[in-house]
């Protein structure tokens, strides 16, 4: 996915008052949000970075950023294991990648509450087999809401909450 897979949206104040009253939590358990740091624009493979990497031991759980359902779980050469979440009004997707495993009994379809676990930092896909991270990108879905396309978000500065341990 990339900005130009979604050209021409832009996130106005409304989209920020909405995103802002998720109040998203750091999605893997027992790191807190002032240990983050900011890796949306790094430069990776001839692109932006457009995510956060979180470093975290492997077999950390993972847990949902917010409320909202999962639409999608899938297996992508570079993601790995992954999971794309919308959030209850659907303007946004949360997607988690390179997980290990997901949790049991996750499906398509499955209602997350905020803090509920859905997997496990691993290194599927990409990440280097050293480094496990959950690799957390935000997209603003377009009208269509289609969970491969969106505009993507710097999680960064709305992820505030720390996540129940
Ligand atoms: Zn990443």
């Amino acid at each position: 996915m990339s900005a130009a897979a979604f050209a021409g949206a832009t996130l106005d104040a409304n989209d920020v008052a909405w995103l802002k009253a998720q109040h998203l939590i750091v999605p893997v358990r027992g790191v807190m949000p002032s240990q983050l740091r900011d890796t949306f624009n790094d430069r990776r493979g001839g692109g932006l970075h457009e995510a956060l990497d979180i470093a975290a031991p492997r077999g950390t759980p993972v847990v949902a950023a917010g409320h909202g359902r999962v639409v999608k779980l899938f297996d992508s050469k570079a993601g790995g294991l992954t999971v794309y979440q919308f959030d209850p009004g659907e303007r946004f997707a949360y997607y988690y990648a390179h997980l290990d495993r997901y949790a049991d009994g996750l499906r398509a379809g499955s209602s997350l509450a905020k803090g509920d676990v859905l997997g496990y930092v691993g290194t599927t896909g990409n990440a280097p087999p050293n480094a496990p991270h959950l690799h957390f990108a935000i997209f603003r879905l377009g009208p269509e809401r289609r969970w491969w396309q969106g505009m993507p978000i710097d999680p960064y500065p709305y992820l505030r909450g720390r996540s129940p341990s």
